[in-house]
């Protein structure tokens, strides 16, 4: 029997309103934090509930039917997401990835999609507008985010074996309504399309070769994410972790593969390609080879708090700034603030102790947004 891991404290209502500084600035575009790391990448967390119970992101002993999501007078309305979206962007967010939970859970996504693609960077180019989704509703719903003015998706499967797929997300969805969801959203142009497997030691590491093999001569970039030790729930340890470079090893021992460049400074997968012209796969080492030098990214929980780190433990209430009457000016000013101090870099500190650090004082991924 699995036991039930009840936080400590509920680190959702940990937070902090930030400081307004006395003399208010015009954002440059320019921003850096403490690290000299720009802000160009914002994750925006668009509901905390979802129809998976992924093992190791919404364990069900954890995400039970007693669990307390947020309320929906916590949410942050779709105006607000914008409002918050226009001030990132004008401090040089270019990049806007939906997630959650699910995102397509959130109801209307299509209408806040619509709003927030009609944001431009201050030099008149328009966003690269994302969603990440666990293509439950793809099928369905593709066309219309598509016609809302979403770029392009990122769909996470974690094996195309059926029963292996069911253990994973443990409500027993079947592989088959993923596959038709991917191609549903290819041919309304929702490319290019990624795939994310996580890869868990024991669990689903015997699809790597299979789901390689399936991806390779498609239009879809397969990636493979080392599990993390993120939340307090999924009770992360080391030794289920699978190393990129092993991942990287079983592939090229039956369909040879090399490494490419980087198509720009902090992306996260490293991309590999098959010798044969077969296409590429990406691995997102966070565990084994830390990339927290380039990261750029903030995110924006479903209750509007700011997180400066996927590992953070407290969040920067930016709701309660625009609920108490503050203008864009005061919001845009604080968020300058509390971006030149971020010194955050969790991965390569955990990759001093592999133990894993802090483990019992974490927000959740499905809070935060992966
Ligand atoms: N529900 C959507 C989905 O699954 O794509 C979006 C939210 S989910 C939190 C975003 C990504 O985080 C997914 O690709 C998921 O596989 C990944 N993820 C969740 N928990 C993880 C963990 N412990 N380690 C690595 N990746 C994780
Ligand atoms: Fe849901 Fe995505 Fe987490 Fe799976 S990884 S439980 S689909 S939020
Ligand atoms: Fe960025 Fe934090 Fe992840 Fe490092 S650990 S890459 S700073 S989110």
């Amino acid at each position: 029997m699995t036991e039930k891991v009840i936080p400590l404290a509920d680190l959702r209502y940990q937070q902090s309103v930030p400081r307004i500084p006395a003399i208010l600035e015009t954002p440059s575009g320019l921003l850096s934090d403490a690290l000299g790391r720009p802000l160009h990448d914002l994750r925006i967390s668009v509901t905390d509930r979802c129809n998976f119970r992924c093992v190791y992101c919404m364990p069900k002993e954890v995400f039970d039917k007693d669990y307390a999501f947020l309320p929906q007078t916590s949410l942050l309305s779709f105006e607000e997401i914008t409002r918050l979206a226009r001030v990132f962007v004008a401090h040089g967010v270019e990049k806007l990835r939906l997630t959650g939970g699910e995102p397509l859970l959130r109801k209307h996504i299509e209408r806040l999609i619509e709003m927030l693609a009609a944001i431009t960077t201050p030099d008149g180019r328009p966003l690269d507008l994302t969603l990440t989704t666990n293509g439950s509703l793809l099928a369905r719903k593709a066309q219309s985010l598509k016609d809302a003015g979403l770029k392009r998706v990122t769909v996470s499967l974690d094996a195309l074996d059926e029963t292996i797929f069911q253990r994973m997300n443990d409500v027993d969805f079947p592989v088959s309504d993923v596959l038709h969801g991917l191609d549903v959203a290819h041919r309304v142009g929702l490319g290019p399309i990624k795939v994310n497997m996580v890869v868990k030691a024991g669990a689903n590491d015997d699809q790597i070769l299979p789901m390689a093999r399936h991806f390779k001569d498609s239009p879809f970039i397969l990636r493979f994410i080392e599990y993390m030790d993120v939340g307090a729930s999924n009770g992360w340890k080391m030794d289920e972790v699978i190393a990129s470079a092993e991942v990287a090893r079983r592939i090229n021992e039956h369909m040879p593969i090399a490494p490419v460049a980087a198509n720009y400074a902090g992306e996260t997968a490293r991309r590999w390609r098959y010798l044969d012209g077969g296409g590429e796969v990406g691995m997102i080492s966070s565990v084994t080879q830390a990339f927290c030098g380039d990261c750029s990214r903030a995110r924006l929980s479903t209750e509007g708090k700011l997180y400066t780190c996927l590992f953070a433990s407290s969040g920067h209430d930016l709701r309660a700034l625009m609920r108490s009457g503050r203008s864009d000016a005061e919001i845009s000013s604080a968020l300058a603030h509390l971006w030149r101090k971020r010194s955050d870099r969790y991965s390569e500190q955990r990759s001093i102790d592999t133990a894993g650090l802090r483990q019992d004082r974490r927000v959740e991924m499905s809070y935060i947004g992966g």
